[in-house]
């Protein structure tokens, strides 16, 4: 937020709430947008640890903010604080982003079309065959949104087998169309799957600062590959570097993390921001 730019009572508060939340880059990234559109919104980080979510989810609607977004750990449990689910917020459990508005709360999900947005400036998915390392919230999130797009097939590998299952046999039923299957890296005949795929998807923390290394067996990634990791710090992990070096197309996350807070900034202003715009104001907050 710019210093010259006063708060009254006419300005729309939004937010953020997480625990932790002193690192998260959305303040700063939404401020600078309703600043370059002249717009008089505040966008505020909220600590809520998870014994406080449900009273300050009501706290934040009574003192009558327009929205907030949701971050770890409570994408899942705010599910029950609200009055309304979006169905895809309700597909993949998860909810990121919420709006107030006459005395309703309802929840939404832009980390789906904001990765689908993301991926596609790149490769169809309509057609093509995925890879997808994780069954957490961020890989549940990119299921859906790559069977919504139309992909043909999703090998969904997880370090815990039974959540990766889980979440096929979830899938399988909603979007029947798909052929879902399930694996581990530790299963060196999963080889195969990675070797025959269109697009391999890393959606684990593995490649950050604090879980360092590969997600995948090097010598999994084939050349021409496209490889996309979710991650945005670093911007280049060592999967992206392995896949640049095999000669693969390849993103991280930074444009996923600005697309969805685009989206989310629409659902609440109902003004398009400019992406590109956000996405820089990230790489600077990033150092990047
Ligand atoms: P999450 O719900 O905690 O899920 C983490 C997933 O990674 C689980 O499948 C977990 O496997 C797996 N995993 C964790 N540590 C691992 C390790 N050391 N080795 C192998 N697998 C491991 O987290 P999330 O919310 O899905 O986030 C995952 C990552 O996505 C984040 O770290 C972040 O980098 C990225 N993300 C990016 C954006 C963006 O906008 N770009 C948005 C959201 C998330 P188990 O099931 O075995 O525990």
């Amino acid at each position: 937020m710019s210093a010259s730019r006063s708060l009254t009572g006419r300005t729309t508060v939004l937010g953020v709430i997480g625990w932790p939340i002193e690192h998260s880059l959305s303040p700063t990234m939404h401020n600078a947008e309703f600043d370059r559109l002249g717009l008089d919104f505040v966008y505020v980080p909220f600590p809520v640890p998870p014994e406080n979510l449900e009273t300050a989810v009501r706290g934040l609607a009574a003192a009558g903010l327009a929205g907030f977004n949701v971050t770890i750990p409570h994408k899942q449990s705010v599910i029950a604080c609200l009055d309304e689910i979006s169905e895809d917020a309700q597909l993949i459990g998860a909810v990121n982003t919420v709006k107030l508005e006459n005395g309703r709360s309802t929840g939404y999900n832009t980390d789906v079309q904001g990765w689908v947005d993301d991926i596609q400036q790149d490769i169809l998915l309509k057609g093509s065959t995925m890879c997808l390392l994780g069954s957490g919230g961020a890989a549940r999130a990119l299921c859906v949104g790559a069977a919504q797009a139309g992909v043909r097939s999703i090998f969904i590998c997880n370090r815990t087998i039974e959540r990766a299952q889980q979440l096929s046999a979830e899938l399988r039923d909603r979007f029947p169309e798909v052929d879902f299957t399930t694996g581990s890296v530790e299963d060196p005949d999963n080889r195969a799957f990675f070797q025959q795929s269109d697009i391999i998807v890393n959606a684990t923390p593995v490649g950050m600062p604090t879980s360092p290394g590969m997600p995948v067996p090097a010598e999994w990634i084939r050349e021409n590959q496209y490889v996309y990791d979710t991650i945005y710090t670093p911007a280049e992990t060592e999967l992206l570097r392995t896949a640049v070096r095999r000669g693969c197309n390849t993103r991280g996350g930074l444009g996923m993390l600005a697309r969805q807070g685009a989206l989310a900034f629409e659902l609440w202003t109902g003004l398009q921001p400019d992406v590109s715009r956000m996405e820089s104001t990230l790489r600077r907050a990033l150092s990047l």
